[in-house]
């Protein structure tokens, strides 16, 4: 991680930094040091995609940043280590999941495809700013867990991982 170190540096020079376009922009009220260019753009390219937002709006370096202010918070309030990483990694997770809501049309059950039964009917999940996701309740479980796995398996694309608990 680098490009994470590189941006840091940079940030502690006073550089701000920023896309313009697909390119790397620069903001300094004093020049940087050499030091902080030279291996800003050594690691331009991965400085670049780590910038770059999703579709949820949310760049790698959002998500990085995010985890890391809630580790310090659980550690402010008297976590310890792996878990403090454990709590601003469930953290990350439900963030996630809000910022990537799933919608589907009533009528039809996201999770088997079927329709709703009178014996069985369907329930919208999600907040009404997010839309509802509709399912059977017995199809729900299931259907929230690939969600889970798939925000799991983002975020570690991105660096963060699910601190090991030894549990
Ligand atoms: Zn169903």
């Amino acid at each position: 991680m680098n490009a994470i170190l590189a941006i840091a540096e940079a940030r502690a020079a006073g550089v701000e930094l920023g896309l313009d376009g697909d390119a790397l922009a620069l903001e300094a009220s004093a020049p940087p040091p050499p030091a902080v260019i030279e291996s800003l753009s050594r690691h331009k390219a991965e400085i670049i995609a780590l910038l770059s937002p999703a579709d949820d709006g949310w760049s790698a370096l959002d998500w990085l940043t995010f985890f890391g202010e809630r580790a310090r918070m659980a550690a402010v309030h008297g976590l310890t280590g792996i878990e403090a990483e454990a709590r601003a990694f469930a953290c990350c997770v439900v963030e996630w999941l809000n910022r990537n809501p799933a919608r589907s049309p009533s009528g039809r059950c996201l999770g088997c495809g079927q329709a709703e039964h009178s014996h069985d009917p369907l329930l919208p999940f999600g907040t009404d700013q997010t839309g509802h996701a509709w399912l059977h309740s017995r199809c729900w479980p299931a259907w929230h867990a690939t969600r889970k796995a798939d925000a799991i398996t983002t975020l570690a694309a991105m660096g963060i991982n699910q601190p090991r608990t030894h549990r």
